[in-house]
């Protein structure tokens, strides 16, 4: 939360000129263009055309991409290193590490205790901190108690636990709505509670990252710790879903 208050213009515009400047080298023709114009004095192509005249592309990736192309042409990054993080990430880190953490706390009363009063050590216990995930807070959702978890500035995110984050937590409806009506949010997402369950929204910031700690759902007595760790979903680490109870379990008893 700290670093979201007090600079959070200063960040934003850092991004804003940032992008800016990259798109400034990959196109700098186009942008000129969009320059004059920003400058506050009239022009004339003399040629139609049909694009909106802006300072920055509005598609995202291509500011990315823009970015990127500048930074390996000055050799600040390797091309197949940046590749290789985002495999590791999207591919081999997913959301799995996460998972298991809530499996040995959910069978595992000791661990679980020392999850909630210290994440990031109990976390590292597991072997899953690095970066993007330095800081760990794990809130235990309850029958009384529905966490959700949000960064309203950007989009930070427990990487090592989770992986990369999904497109819509990025987006900036659910940045802005999780705060203002968390219950509609989670509505939206299939996830009604009741009245009487507390939300509490998390905003999630590069000091401080979340991790909810779902309940585990009745009829999977019988399960092991692997078993466990295959149900439990990314969504419901984020707070946007609760764990369902299998449909081989047998939410009864007798497993
Ligand atoms: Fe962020």
């Amino acid at each position: 939360m700290d670093e979201s208050e007090g600079r959070p213009v200063d960040r934003r515009g850092f991004i804003r000129d940032a992008a800016v400047g990259a798109a400034a080298f990959a196109a700098p023709g186009k942008l000129m263009g969009d320059q004059d114009e920003s400058h506050g004095h009239s022009h004339d192509h003399g040629h139609d055309h049909d694009h909106d005249h802006q300072d920055v592309p509005p598609d995202i990736a291509l500011r990315v991409r823009a970015l990127e192309s500048v930074l390996v042409e000055k050799g600040m990054v390797d091309s197949a290193a940046l590749d290789e993080i985002v495999d590791t990430y999207e591919n081999r880190v997913g959301p799995r590490n996460g998972a298991e953490v809530v499996a040995k706390a959910w069978v595992d009363s000791a661990y679980r205790e020392r999850l909630l009063a210290d994440g990031t050590a109990a976390i590292g216990e597991l072997g899953h901190l690095g970066g993007q995930g330095e800081h760990m807070k794990v809130v235990a959702n309850t029958p009384a108690v529905h966490n959700l978890v949000v960064c309203t500035l950007c989009s930070c995110y427990p990487w090592p636990t989770l992986g990369l984050p999904p497109v819509w937590y990025k987006s900036a409806p659910f940045r802005a709505r999780a705060v203002i009506e968390p219950r509609e949010v989670l509505s939206e997402f299939g996830l009604d509670l009741p009245d009487d369950v507390e939300v509490r929204v998390w905003d999630s910031t590069a000091e401080i990252r979340y991790l909810v700690l779902p309940e585990r759902p009745a009829g999977t007595e019988g399960m092991t710790e692997e078993e466990l760790a295959e149900i439990v979903t990314r969504d419901s680490m984020i707070g946007v879903a609760r764990v369902e109870t299998p449909s081989g379990a047998n939410p009864g008893g007798d497993a």
